[in-house]
């Protein structure tokens, strides 16, 4: 029990909730999901043999609105992994102050072992199973770890063929999914939306901690959706990123200068690993820079440090080499709860992922939106909206940091926390 995360996750919220006077009745009865579906999938593999794959849906509270959260397809995914996450969803969008309550499905597969038509039938098979529990006004899944918009395009063609089995289709039919591709009454702005929002909660971070924006050092762990984008919002705010790592290492320019992003991704994309792509001013040249580890990436002395891919790589073991005064969490809990009580004390700000990375979910209302009034949100208009959001989340996370003279992580949290309850 004790190794559950749930039961970790739930003991911290327990902790902050007592510090401030959440009420621990009211607190006991958020905690738990009010739903969790378990579901046996049949798979035909390409061979002809039928497998059963296990599969979860944790709905965990709708009483802000309908239940939102993605879908993973992993190894490792479990019943507690779904149930905890489904509760960090119920506070992030809580948090954000948009109408969803919380979910988390998962599939219990490595997809890398399956053939695009078997990835096809269990997607289509996992969507029969939680068909009746699912829809616009119910549940909302979305991509997550190893899912795409090709995959929930899939799921979103299973949904309507059942649904239509079941009688007329209702015009906010694609409001059953958000991270649909865009030619399927997806959102535009939802492949850039963690990255720039992460930089948006960051400038306005740092508006208030008065400190000055322009020509910051910054290194990015993760060059892949969100590290990507963040790397290229900062960029285009004035920041200097002048480190990013994907899974193979960690690239770095001498004298620290500025890597060039757009450039960085360009040669990536073209050989297939960041090695060898220092792109500073418009040139990638192999004499401009050199390699180093993820951990060296870590420790680098710079002004921030954005880990933007794995959870827990800032723990125990590395923790007291980090030099940087800000840490942006835009990967889920990147910081190990040993190693956040050592650089909280140590005077480092931590800006807490159910912040730093809402913009996707908060992209994903706006998706949602958009198809329960069917009609078409323009990017700007997008952006604006997102833009607006964010800043109003971090205004009230400031201030109850201010007022209750607490990190920024404990009053996302409270606040979270008391709207839930509420
Ligand atoms: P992604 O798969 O597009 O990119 C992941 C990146 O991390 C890749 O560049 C990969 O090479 C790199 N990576 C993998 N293992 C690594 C390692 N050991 N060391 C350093 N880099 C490594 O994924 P993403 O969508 O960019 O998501 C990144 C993180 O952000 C995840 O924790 C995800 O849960 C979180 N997140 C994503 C979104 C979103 O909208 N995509 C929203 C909220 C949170």
């Amino acid at each position: 029990m004790s190794d559950s995360l749930f039961f970790s996750t739930s003991k911290q919220l327990r902790t902050i909730s007592q510090k401030n006077n959440i009420d621990a009745d009211m607190l006991e009865a958020i905690l738990p999901p009010q739903r969790v579906i378990e579901v046996s999938i049949p798979l035909q593999r390409d061979n002809g043999k039928i497998e059963i794959v296990k599969g979860y849906r944790s709905q965990h509270n709708n009483k802000r609105g309908p239940y939102k959260g993605g879908i993973r397809f992993h190894e490792s995914v479990s019943e507690d992994e779904v149930i905890s996450l489904s509760l960090w969803m119920s506070l992030k969008c809580a948090l954000a102050n948009i109408p969803f309550g919380g979910a988390k499905g998962g599939v219990v597969i490595d997809p890398k072992t399956l053939s695009e038509k078997e990835l096809k039938l269990l997607s289509e098979g996992y969507t029969r199973l939680i068909f009746d529990v699912i829809g616009p006004l119910k549940d909302v899944p979305a991509p997550d770890v190893n899912t795409n918009p090709k995959i929930i395009e899939w799921m979103m063609n299973e949904y309507i063929s059942i649904a239509r089995e079941k009688g007329p289709i209702q015009k906010d039919i694609y409001a059953a999914f958000t991270g649909k591709p865009v030619s399927q009454n997806g959102l535009p702005v939802r492949e850039i939306a963690t990255g720039f929002g992460g930089v948006i909660v960051l400038m306005e971070l740092l508006q208030k901690l008065r400190m000055e924006k322009k020509g910051k050092n910054i290194a990015v762990q993760g060059f892949g959706n969100v590290g990507f984008n963040f790397s290229k919002f900062a960029e285009q705010n004035g920041l200097n990123v002048i480190s990013v790592s994907d899974s193979k290492g960690a690239i770095i320019n001498n004298n620290n200068k500025p890597l060039d992003i757009d450039l960085v991704m360009e040669c990536k994309r073209k050989q297939g690993y960041l090695a060898g792509c220092y792109c500073v001013g418009g040139v990638c040249d192999l004499r401009k820079g050199r390699e180093i580890t993820n951990e060296d990436l870590l420790g680098l002395p710079v002004d921030i440090l954005v880990p933007a891919a794995l959870e827990k790589v800032i723990n125990e073991k590395n923790m007291k080499n980090i030099k940087a005064k800000i840490i942006v969490e835009m990967a889920n809990g990147p910081i190990t709860p040993a190693a956040y009580e050592y650089l909280t004390k140590k005077g480092v700000i931590i800006v807490p992922d159910i912040l730093s990375n809402s913009g996707g979910v908060i992209a994903s209302h706006i998706e949602w939106k958009q198809n329960m009034e069917s009609s078409r949100y323009a990017y700007e208009e997008s952006l604006a909206e997102l833009k607006n959001t964010l800043t109003q989340a971090v205004e009230t996370v400031w201030q109850t940091s201010q007022e209750k003279n607490i990190p920024l992580r404990e009053a996302a949290l409270v606040v979270a926390l008391l709207r839930l309850v509420g």
